[in-house]
């Protein structure tokens, strides 16, 4: 079996090339490593590797992960998965970002229960971006009232906005939410941050402007229990 540190830099090199042939800095793409159903050590050889960005889907899991790892400096931790509202107050106590919000509710509830002694939570809102009923995030038309009202939320950052498109996309399908994701958001100059594209899908996300990838698989090996 390949070494984490061996996968991490294949990863970080598929990076920099997707990047370099897009015309972008890889220093303008950041490499979120999903860390899902991983154990804390697979999280401490990225770690030592020089990964700093991990995320994680699962509440109770990513907390008792992030309590065996407290020795650990600087790791940034990102909340990528469902948010279910009674959940809301550890999320917003020890992450530093969630890639998620797909409703005000959320939004209030993170805003209420953000630590005063920590900097406000970066957020994006997560769009539904082939308009799948099954799936989380927002329809593009619900977009601007959502980001409205999450501007006036004091202890939060709106940073971007976050996609999961459809497995079953063609790649050029693939290529077209990526694009409308990338366009949605270039219509709110502040926002810095499109997160977007994992293990299968990293190239052609930073080829239309993902700044964050979310990638998984292809760190840390296939999940047993996803
Ligand atoms: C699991 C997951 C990923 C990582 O997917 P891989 O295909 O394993 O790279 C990225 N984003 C989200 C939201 C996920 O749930």
């Amino acid at each position: 079996m390949q070494k984490i540190d061996d996968k991490l830099q294949k990863v970080t090199e598929r990076i920099t090339q997707a990047a370099i042939a897009a015309g972008r800095n890889p220093q303008t793409v950041h490499l979120v490593a999903v860390s899902k159903t991983q154990s804390a050590d697979a999280i401490r050889q990225a770690y030592h590797a020089g990964q700093r960005l991990f995320g994680e889907n699962y509440l109770q899991e990513a907390l008792d992960k992030q309590q065996e790892l407290t020795d650990l400096g600087e790791l940034e931790w990102h909340f990528i998965g469902p948010i279910q509202s009674n959940k809301t107050r550890p999320i917003a106590e020890h992450f530093a970002w969630v890639h998620s919000v797909d409703r005000l509710k959320i939004a209030q509830r993170l805003n209420e229960q953000r630590p005063v002694n920590l900097p406000p939570l970066n957020i994006c809102i997560q769009l539904n971006i082939d308009d799948e009923a099954s799936k989380s995030g927002i329809a593009l038309n619900e977009l601007p009232e959502l980001v409205q009202a999450i501007q006036t939320l004091p202890r939060l950052r709106l940073r971007g906005l976050m996609a999961i498109p459809s497995v079953n996309n063609s790649p050029e399908q693939q290529a077209s939410a990526f694009r409308n994701l990338a366009e949605a958001k270039a219509r709110y100059e502040f926002m810095d941050c499109l997160s977007m594209g994992m293990s299968a899908d990293l190239e052609m996300a930073i080829a239309e402007g993902a700044t964050h990838v979310r990638v998984g698989t292809d760190i840390f090996g296939a999940r047993t229990n996803a």
